[in-house]
């Protein structure tokens, strides 16, 4: 029996974020709104990497309206993520900040060269810095310390810093102080 060929589709392929809005559309139909406010229930900010096999609510047992979470490339603590934990914390109560970096973070391969080559490239210097790191424990240290003395929170008291585990889904917590 001859295979048939293949049909021609119906309907063009989906983009990435067609398939986004579909899936919204699904999740709207079984929504019901919670009634909640802007403040989160366990008065925490979590600042994280960015990294896609970080499920934040997954690992850390969070639950919609939980907490604030914060992510940029790498986790790293700069003006931009102060500016939100300043909001978070001033006008919206949390009290709590986990700072959490991961194994394998894409951060660790790059160097401050990331941002010459880009600016030989496009023949304008970036005002960011590129944050690149070699050691995941003392960024960790590093983004604590910047928690800690900003002027800008009031509440630095329950700062802890964590490295994520990407085999093994375990936090491995690091001690500030050395
Ligand atoms: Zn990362």
């Amino acid at each position: 029996m001859p295979i048939p060929a293949p049909q021609p589709s119906a309907q063009p392929a989906l983009s990435v974020t067609d398939r986004l809005v579909k899936a919204n559309a699904e999740y709207a139909a079984a929504f019901t709104d919670p009634g909640m406010d802007a403040r989160p229930v366990l008065k925490v900010a979590v600042v994280a990497c960015m990294d896609a096999r970080l499920d934040l609510h997954a690992a850390l047992g969070l639950e919609l309206g939980d907490c604030h979470t914060i992510r940029n490339a790498g986790g790293v603590v700069t003006d931009d993520i102060i500016r939100s934990l300043t909001i978070s914390q001033r006008a919206l109560g949390t009290r709590s900040v986990v700072l959490i970096h991961h194994t394998g973070c894409g951060l660790l391969n790059l160097t401050e060269d990331f941002r010459h080559e880009l600016e030989a490239e496009v023949g304008q210097r970036p005002s960011w810095a590129v944050e690149a790191f070699k050691d995941l424990d003392q960024d960790v240290r590093q983004s604590m310390e910047r928690v800690r003395t900003s002027p800008f929170l009031p509440h630095r008291d329950d700062v802890r810093g964590f490295v994520f585990d990407v085999h093994t889904g375990l936090l491995r917590e690091i001690d500030p102080r050395h």
